[in-house]
């Protein structure tokens, strides 16, 4: 066997690019045992031990570099929850994958949302000009320095057909309760959170840059963010950037909204409904009670909890870049999602997240189980049961 090769150079370079506490890992495998790598058969799964690359990239030794490895981490957080000695299992990742990144070594399959990115300020091909088609025909107010709020719509809402509708439920649910919010429309570019996550550090502070300098520019003080993804790191990463703003998750703002007697749900939907806890939501922002008050108003509902719920809920897979990955069917952490909530017999599976439904929808649909369960953004669902 040959000798593997340490480099004292990589090692300091994975640090700078963020991953700073690799040092900290004791090589226990708690994480390792965690990851929902382990639910899943297949070659992925076989190859994937946060454990070792963790090691690897602490010798600054090849073989962390496999990119079919490297970038399987949906950065879900289930590990570094739970790791004895606190060590930044997400941010180690991303210093990682930076190392080869930034090197000009981005995979095959990262390269067309890259270069979307850098073009058109969003990782989906969509042109610039069509960032607002998602409202249709909604009367849709500017943000200006009369309005409480700016609305910031995550651009898979944006240029998703399916996903539009999420975006288009929150604005409804806004102006139904009389918020004063208003979109600043297509100068926004993408919050950057996932192409940070799959190394690109430049790209992601181009991005970040431009959008607190628009954001500040335009004198927003809060923002409301349709998905926990932009949410995460808008209150994470874009503080030292410059951009300090009172920040809410779609779904927090109505149930503040609700408990004033602004928003209620009257209709009522005769349904047996489960909740996805979000990756981002839950155990990266802690929030796990509010979707679920949320769902109490709504009367009729009979709301089913998930046996992996809460803090151990489990990933759909859409995190890390992932949504921009093929799994093959058999291999996708959403396919066990929707066995989840079968067997609780739910009729439908509501979550608060675009990367979420994406997921869901794709692992429904290769179980066939789409005349079975629906999949749906909460703010849909809410929405359904105003008047
Ligand atoms: S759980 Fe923490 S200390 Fe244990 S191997 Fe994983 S990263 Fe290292
Ligand atoms: S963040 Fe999630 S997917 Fe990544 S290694 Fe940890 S448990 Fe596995």
């Amino acid at each position: 066997m040959e000798p593997k090769i340490v480099s004292l150079e990589m090692r300091e370079y994975i640090a700078e690019m963020g991953g700073d506490t690799l040092n900290w890992c004791m090589q226990c495998g708690l994480c390792t045992n965690l990851c929902p790598w382990r639910l899943v058969p297949g070659e992925t799964s076989e190859k994937f031990n946060i454990r070792h690359m963790q090691r690897l990239g602490q010798m600054g030794m090849e073989g962390f570099e496999d990119e079919t490895i490297l970038f399987a981490c949906s950065t879900c957080s289930m590990c570094q929850t739970n790791c004895p000695r606190g060590v930044k299992i997400v941010d180690n990742v991303r210093g990682m994958r930076a190392s080869l990144v930034g090197a000009g070594m981005a995979p095959a399959s990262l390269r067309p949302i890259l270069g979307s990115a850098h073009a058109n300020g969003n990782p989906w091909s969509g042109p610039r000009e069509k960032r607002m088609d998602w409202a249709g025909d909604l009367e849709l107010p500017s943000f200006g320095p009369d309005k409480e709020y700016f609305l910031y719509v995550c651009c898979h809402s944006c240029y998703d057909p399916r996903s539009t509708k999420t975006a288009r439920s929150i604005v409804r649910l806004l102006q139904h309760a009389g918020v004063s919010f208003g979109v600043i429309g297509t100068e926004e570019s993408c919050c950057g959170e996932s192409l940070r996550k799959v190394g690109d550090e430049e790209l992601f502070l181009n991005l970040a840059q431009s959008n607190v300098d628009l954001f500040n520019g335009k004198g927003v003080k809060k923002i409301i963010t349709t998905s926990p993804h932009c949410l995460w790191t808008f209150a994470h990463e874009y503080p030292e950037l410059g951009g300090q703003w009172e920040l809410v998750h779609y779904t927090q703002l109505l149930e503040q909204l609700v408990n004033e007697g602004k928003l209620s749900f009257p209709k009522s939907l005769q349904k047996k409904v489960a909740f996805h806890d979000p990756c981002y939501l839950g155990r990266h922002s802690g929030i796990y009670d509010t979707p679920r008050n949320l769902m109490k108003q709504v009367s009729g509902l009979t709301p089913q909890e998930l046996q992996r719920r809460e803090a151990s809920s489990l990933c759909c897979a859409g995190g890390g870049g992932r949504i921009w990955a093929e799994a093959p069917v058999g291999e996708r952490f959403g396919e066990l999602r929707i066995q989840d909530a079968v067997a609780k017999g739910a009729q439908m599976l509501a979550t608060a997240c675009p990367y979420c439904v994406n997921m869901l929808t794709d692992a429904c649909k290769s179980l066939e189980k789409q005349d079975d369960l629906e999949i749906i953004e909460l703010a849909e669902l809410l929405a359904e049961a105003l008047p």
